[in-house]
């Protein structure tokens, strides 16, 4: 079995214990801080178990690599304290089992696109900027082959990814890739942080997609037209596990000419969607979870943003609608930079 390498030395040893002082969901100072998350790591019950809306965020904040988040999803589960009610869990368990068969596997050569339980949407990665990148897998019934299973943390079902995720890689590996380029950063996030944190060996490359796509522009600079449209960036939970590369977010919008407006609701001060709030067990959850997405959205109208800018699928499916309402275009970072470079995404021409 796999351990999470907690090290509670490093918590007694923390300069600056602002895990939990930070979060947005509880009201607690430094030094119980440190107090609650060393019991946590002991075993011992905390309210931390039972307040936590599994936002992601402390795992950007724990100056330690410490991994406060994966901690507390463990104990979640082991307390049986999961902020999702029980048939949420079940459902959500059953829908990441890769079926129909095995997938048709080809050897790469070279680097590939995982769209992990994304391939039905496979028009976010066409055109010049994914020419000559397979993707693992465009078939949709063959999809959770690949899917990386840490959106289990939500449903404090770690014991879940642990069995299904070294399965995963495997399957990853018989397309012998030269490095894996992630569509969903959670995906990053489960091979770059979660799978290095508990032992489970990723013998691929992984590559966020967001310094692919930099990448890539880069390479076609001399096609690039500037956007010049005002954006908002939604910043996703999983991104929190990957905070080396949010700043591919501002670099992607000064190379392709788009002006970021300035937010309240930005960077390490992110509201994610609320998606998965809106689903849990708490008293007043539903609420909570309209009320952030009432700031967020108000947020993005009074910094005059014109475009939603995505990463995540799920965060746009939350979303996007809300945006809309408010006139702000809901746009796919993938797609935004087809248009700086004179393509036009499926469905672009429709609302032009
Ligand atoms: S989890 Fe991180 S931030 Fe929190 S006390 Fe431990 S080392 Fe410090
Ligand atoms: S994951 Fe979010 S809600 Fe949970 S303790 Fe960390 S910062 Fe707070």
């Amino acid at each position: 079995m796999y351990d999470l390498a907690f090290d509670e030395k490093k918590c007694l040893a923390c300069p600056d214990p602002v895990c939990l002082a930070r979060c947005r969901y509880m009201s607690i100072g430094q030094e119980e801080a440190r107090q609650e998350i060393l019991k946590i790591a002991r075993g011992e019950n905390s309210f931390v178990l039972r307040d936590c809306v599994t936002c992601y965020a402390c795992e950007e904040y724990c100056p330690m690599g410490n991994h406060p988040l994966f901690l507390i999803a463990e104990r979640q589960e082991a307390s049986g304290l999961a902020p999702v009610p029980d048939p949420l869990i079940r459902r959500a368990v059953n829908l990441g089992v890769p079926f129909r068969g095995e997938p048709v596997v080809e050897e790469a050569g070279g680097d590939v696109i995982n769209m992990a339980a994304f391939s039905e949407l496979s028009c976010l990665v066409q055109g010049k900027l994914f020419e000559g990148m397979p993707l693992i897998s465009d078939d949709g019934r063959k999809m959770f082959h690949y899917f990386c299973q840490l959106m289990y943390l939500h449903y404090a079902r770690t014991s879940v990814i642990k069995e299904r995720l070294p399965g995963v890689i495997a399957t990853i590996m018989k397309h012998k890739p030269a490095r894996v380029v992630c569509f969903h950063d959670e995906c990053y996030g489960a091979y770059s942080s979660y799978c290095p944190s508990v032992g489970i060996e990723v013998p691929f490359t992984p590559v966020h997609f967001y310094e692919f796509l930099y990448e890539r522009l880069l390479e076609l600079k001399e096609m690039i037209r500037p956007i010049g449209s005002r954006v908002a960036y939604q910043r996703p939970c999983s991104s929190r596990l990957s905070p080396d590369k949010h700043r591919y977010v501002g670099e992607i919008f000064r190379l392709i000419g788009a002006r970021e407006v300035e937010r309240e609701f930005t960077g390490e001060n992110a509201l994610c969607c609320a998606g998965t709030i809106q689903g849990q067990k708490r008293p007043g959850s539903r609420k909570r979870a309209v009320e952030l997405q009432r700031k967020n959205v108000e947020d993005m109208k009074r910094a005059g943003a014109e475009i939603c800018v995505f990463n995540c699928p799920a965060c746009f499916q939350t979303l996007s609608g809300l945006v809309a309402r408010e006139g702000i275009r809901p746009v796919h970072m993938s797609d935004l930079c087809r248009v700086a470079i004179g393509e036009r995404p499926k469905g672009w021409e429709a609302i032009e």
